[in-house]
């Protein structure tokens, strides 16, 4: 579904006429290496476009504009080789509707003792042009990214990447059309919100469909697709006995397949790359999408139970922001605890729709009753997660402004087999211990629902806040309940 390669990032170096035609060749020509080396590198998944040196007010001006307009430019990364008086960079910089990330390193790595002069001073200026240029900023109340080192360092282009990735994902909000079938559960508070103010705030929208405009699509789905669709179940995952051909409940699994259709069928042509619906509004559905959910989250499409539309957009940025990392991203619940003093952790799952980008192990295809919804039996996808470090996330609506709430958790190997409960699971231990990471996220008004990522990390949702100039609480290994609580309370005042 994605192709990180087709965003551009823009690689802008400031310099001033001063120096001479000499200086400025050659402050031209390491900005063209040090963007190709960006661009060369297997970290850094988008492309870095290198862009003449500007050295005017207009010039930094007509660059900005010209980043704003190109459709594909997500972000800009500012470097200064020389001193670039920042006074020049107002107008641009009031101008520029992108990201920004400063990345302050220099040509040179060390200091060439033995032979330096006052040419090379006089060209190798970043340690304090670019403090120039970050005074500026930071005068203009601008959010951005800082990156320091040299620019061939590792750590560099993996902050770079981090920074990047994070860039489209904000670039993808600004675009995506999140489709609501149904309204939210029946007074359910924290998945509702304000979705006027998430389009202005994220870019994203939000709206309705009756599900009766999805259900006249699948029911135009041909038994051909259903075929096709089932063939390719068959091929990548276990299917109880009974969904087998010829198996008693064979025709669970048809229609699980026509559903599933009918929900790509739908997406596609709305251009959607996200939905929610509710099992209480299923009118001319016979199953509540399970397996249809699942494979959808897995091939991109954001995803939220019972009218969550803002953890539904999350799942889809998520997973752009992740794209081609190893491991998964998820619609998730907190669903259940194990209090043992000696191994206490969250049972994390949701009724059906868990994505098995986070599966480890065999992924069965299954189908049960379901307690709640009153339709047929649906068909899901039964797994376990993989253990290693995650994180959940959660935003949420306060009223005057969105939350971000991310818990670094650590999910432990499933060892038990769970005989009866025919769910996706997964078993984490809340950072920086269960009762503590616990008493954060219910104090910080995070949701029950979150999207759970085995590859994003803290950087990746920290860098997100900051371009969305949101608030961003995080709870982790540092955290403890005085410090939150002084946190929230700070962040009132800040964003009264
Ligand atoms: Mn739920």
């Amino acid at each position: 579904m994605f192709n990180l390669k087709s965003f551009e990032v823009w690689f802008v170096t400031g310099s001033q006429h001063l120096y001479g035609e000499e200086t400025l060749r050659q402050v031209d020509e390491h900005s063209q290496i040090i963007a190709d080396a960006l661009n060369n590198s297997s970290a850094i998944p988008v492309k870095i476009v290198f862009k003449p040196v500007v050295k005017t007010p207009d010039e930094i001006w007509s660059v900005c504009k010209a980043a704003n307009n190109t459709p594909n430019c997500v972000g800009v990364i500012t470097w200064m080789h020389t001193f670039s008086p920042a006074k020049m960079w107002i107008r641009g910089l009031n101008a520029l509707q992108l990201p920004i990330l400063h990345l302050h390193t220099q040509f040179n790595r060390n200091i060439p003792f033995d032979t330096i002069d006052m040419d090379f001073m006089n060209l190798n200026q970043s340690a304090h042009g670019d403090r120039e240029f970050g005074h500026i900023m930071t005068k203009m109340r601008l959010n951005r990214k800082v990156v320091v080192g040299h620019w061939q360092d590792t750590e560099v282009h993996d902050k770079i990447n981090a920074w990047a990735r994070v860039a489209v994902g904000r670039y993808q909000m600004q675009h995506l059309k999140v489709v609501r079938f149904g309204d939210n559960m029946r007074q359910v508070a924290v998945t509702d919100g304000d979705k006027v103010s998430a389009e202005m705030k994220f870019g994203f929208s939000v709206n309705t469909h009756a599900v009766g405009d999805l259900v006249q699509v699948i029911n135009q789905i041909t038994d051909a697709e259903i075929e096709r669709l089932i063939q390719e179940y068959e091929d990548t995952y276990a299917l109880m006995p009974s969904l087998l051909k010829n198996g008693e409940r064979r025709s669970s699994l048809v229609e699980a397949a026509r559903i599933e259709a009918g929900l790509k069928a739908f997406l596609t042509d709305g251009g959607y790359g996200a939905y929610t619906n509710t099992f209480e509004d299923l009118h001319g559905m016979r199953q509540l999408p399970g397996i249809g959910s699942q494979r959808m989250m897995a091939a991109g499409y954001g995803y939220g139970g019972e009218g969550d539309w803002k953890t539904s957009a999350m799942v889809h940025v998520m997973k752009l922001m992740a794209s081609g990392m190893k491991g998964g991203n998820t619609f998730m619940e907190d669903y259940t605890y194990h209090f043992d003093p000696e191994n206490a952790m969250v049972l994390g799952s949701h009724m059906l729709e868990i994505c098995p980008s986070i599966a480890t192990g065999t992924v069965n295809c299954e189908v049960h009753p379901l307690g709640i919804g009153g339709k047929e039996d649906p068909v899901r996808l039964v797994f376990n997660a993989a253990s290693g470090p995650a994180l959940n996330v959660s935003l949420v609506d306060l009223g005057n402004r969105f939350r971000l709430i991310v818990n670094e958790v650590e999910a432990v190997e499933v060892t038990e087999s769970f005989p009866k409960l025919p769910t996706a699971r997964a078993l984490w231990k809340p950072q920086p211990d269960m009762k503590v990471g616990l008493e954060a996220w219910i104090l910080a008004g995070g949701a029950h629902h979150t999207v759970y990522s085995q590859n994003l990390t803290v950087e990746y949702l920290e860098n997100l806040a900051e371009m969305l100039d949101i608030e961003l609480v995080v709870i982790d290994k540092a955290t403890t309940i005085r410090g939150l609580k002084n946190e929230l309370k700070i962040n009132e005042v800040f964003y009264k």
